[in-house]
């Protein structure tokens, strides 16, 4: 499994990106520019309201 992407939703301005759940840097949100998810080695810690699952191609 390569890892998926997951829609995550910004606490903080509830903009909705998409983030690889592998992330190896953080990813911030695109309008305020909150932390939306965490590198962790495995799997990326997110920070906000995790979507739906949007399935690697
Ligand atoms: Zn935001």
């Amino acid at each position: 499994m390569a890892g998926n992407f997951q829609t995550v939703q910004c606490p903080d301005c509830e903009n909705e990106q998409i983030v690889f759940t592998k992330a190896s840097t953080a990813v911030n949100c695109a309008v305020c520019g909150t932390t939306l998810a965490r590198p962790t080695g495995g799997n990326a810690a997110i920070e906000g309201e995790v979507g739906e699952t949007v399935e690697a191609r």
